[in-house]
């Protein structure tokens, strides 16, 4: 289905006066499938107007026409409308009380020119318009429409919204739409748009959506098309491609989130998990444990923050301690071993690093992984923000569990 767009008005052919309610109509008719093939700015001239709707009704199935319906002699749509089809308009008396109530409600008397206004095509719908005194038109023309809308744009757009939206809704035929979610962890949003953009790009429809919190990124995909399983391919097609991209840095296509996908893969394996942190303070705990039944596999953690509970909670060596200090890949190790052995998990984590703000090591952090055949260490320089080095900090070293599980 298309449509046109004819804007009244000789103000918007001089160079001060932009035509912005095509721009919004355009916007709102694309939103429902349908395409805009034509739109035209016409001064307020009855025959020239006429021809121009004349031609668009022959092009297009349905009209928009904005401005106009003003009640001075220069206000022409109706008349304009009623010449390009050969019909009649009649004066009503329940439009003109409605005009006349708006008069009273904003305590102005009415002039009579404004009964012009009252003036009906003869087959159109009056629609009320609540935010001035011209009420627009709803004209079924065969299985066409022309809509006769009021130019100021907040008149046009309370107009839409209670009166014309569902009148056009019903000429579009019922588009199907077919959705995927990719979330990925570990790469920032700039870097993941630089990756995927050549070929989401290429395609106006699926359309292609990027929502990003630290370190983790969600890419939906939204095809609308006549029919379901267009819509469906479409999605499948753009998906593979997103998919060969961003390979394993995908980590759910459901929408569940990273938690979620390390514990289905820890409980499908029957292993089990604990963690030790030291600089993330319980936030990779508070996350396992955020899943409904991670009871499952999840069998507790350490907040371990200074070096004595390092070692007297972990056994943590103090020489290593003194040796390495608190933030290294000695000690990340020897935490998680710690922790795999005091809970006798299949797995542990651990994270010890700098959140700052104030020091010379801020963002440094240490990321240590153990299970029964293997333990090892992971550095990752963050930036400085306290709160995103916590975050990306148990973001990742949940990432990191799940390529392990995987
Ligand atoms: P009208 O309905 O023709 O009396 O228009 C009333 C007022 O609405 C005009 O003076 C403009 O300020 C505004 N207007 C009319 N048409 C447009 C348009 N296409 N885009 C933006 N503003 C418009
Ligand atoms: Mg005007």
């Amino acid at each position: 289905m298309n449509a046109e767009i004819i804007a009244v008005g000789s103000e918007l052919l001089t160079p001060t006066k932009l035509d912005t309610n095509s721009l919004w109509l355009t916007d709102q008719l694309n939103t429902l499938g349908i395409e805009v093939v034509q739109k035209t700015i016409v001064g307020d001239e009855r025959a020239r107007l006429a021809a121009v709707i004349s031609g668009a009704l022959e092009r297009s199935d349905l009209v928009l026409i904005t401005g106009g319906l003003g009640p001075t002699e220069d206000d022409v749509t109706r008349d304009a409308v009623c010449l390009a089809l050969g019909r009649c308009q009649q004066f009503r008396q329940e439009l003109c009380d409605q005009i006349a109530a708006r008069f009273a409600r904003i305590k102005r008397p009415m002039a009579e020119i404004n009964k012009r206004q009252a003036f009906l095509i003869d087959g159109a719908e009056a629609l009320p318009n609540e935010r001035g005194t011209a009420p627009g038109q709803w004209l079924a023309v065969g299985a066409k429409a022309i809509a006769l809308l009021p130019g100021p744009p907040g008149e046009l757009k309370g107009l839409w919204a209670a009166e014309v939206l569902r009148r056009v809704t019903a000429m579009v035929p019922p588009l199907h739409i077919a959705t995927a979610h990719f979330r990925v962890a570990g790469m920032g949003e700039s870097d993941l748009d630089a990756l995927i953009a050549p070929a989401y790009t290429r395609y106006t429809n699926p359309v292609t959506t990027i929502l990003a919190a630290p370190g983790d990124v969600h890419i939906h995909l939204r095809a609308r098309c006549a029919e379901q399983a267009e819509a469906e391919a479409l999605v499948t097609e753009l998906g593979a491609q997103v998919r060969e991209l961003l390979g394993d840095r995908i980590y759910s296509e459901d929408g569940a989130d990273l938690e979620t996908v390390a514990g289905r893969l820890l409980r499908a394996r029957g292993e089990s998990l604990s963690v030790a942190e030291s600089m993330t303070g319980g936030m990779l705990g508070q996350r396992i444990t955020s899943v409904p039944n991670s009871s499952d596999y999840f069998r507790g953690g350490f907040l371990t923050y200074t070096n004595e509970m390092k070692h007297s909670l972990l056994g943590v060596p103090e020489a290593m301690l003194a040796q390495y200090t608190a933030v290294s890949e000695q000690v990340a190790i020897a935490m998680a071993q710690g922790a795999r052995e005091r809970t006798r998990s299949t797995w542990a984590l651990s994270v010890t690093g700098y959140a700052g703000p104030a020091g010379e090591n801020v963002g440094n952090v240490y990321l240590g992984i153990a299970s029964p055949t293997m333990a090892e260490a992971r550095h990752i320089q963050f930036g400085f923000d306290r709160n995103r080095i916590r975050n990306m900090s148990a973001t990742t070293a949940l990432d990191w569990l799940r390529k392990h599980l995987k």
